[in-house]
């Protein structure tokens, strides 16, 4: 794939929710370069797909915006992070928002023998070299 400004250029829209956030902006660009190709392909081939930085406010709460279902009955996936994943230790940053990103590729289900969706999650996560981090910050 042709790399511009050191990035790959199909996961711009992925990465534009964090231009303000330039940490975060990085820690989600290497999560998804690391993914495998087809896990890359699956979300860049669903334009139902995207990622979105948390928008919480303190007594409004959050919102989101997400493409309607397809009348397939193909589901709308979005990979919500939070603003303080620019801020905590990389390893369990990138932690976290690789096991976002498993959610999404697993249509937050099981993986395999791992019927549970959190386990599922962090075993995926972990295959692409973002095991959980011993202790949490
Ligand atoms: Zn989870």
């Amino acid at each position: 794939m042709p790399a511009i400004d050191g990035d790959f250029p199909l996961f711009t829209p992925y990465l534009e929710p964090f231009a303000e956030i330039q940490p975060l902006r990085e820690r989600v660009r290497r999560v998804l370069e690391a993914l495998p190709a087809a896990v890359q392909r699956d979300f860049l081939e669903d334009h139902r797909f995207c990622v979105a930085l948390e928008n919480y406010q303190p007594g409004k709460g959050w919102s989101v915006w997400i493409h309607p279902p397809d009348p397939s009955g193909e589901v709308s996936r979005c990979v919500v992070l939070k603003r303080k994943l620019a801020d905590c230790g990389e390893a369990f940053a990138t932690y976290v928002i690789a096991h976002e990103f498993a959610h999404a590729y697993l249509r937050n289900g099981g993986w395999g023998a791992i019927t549970d969706r959190e386990e599922a999650a962090d075993h995926l996560a972990a295959e692409w070299g973002f095991p959980r981090p011993a202790a949490a910050p």
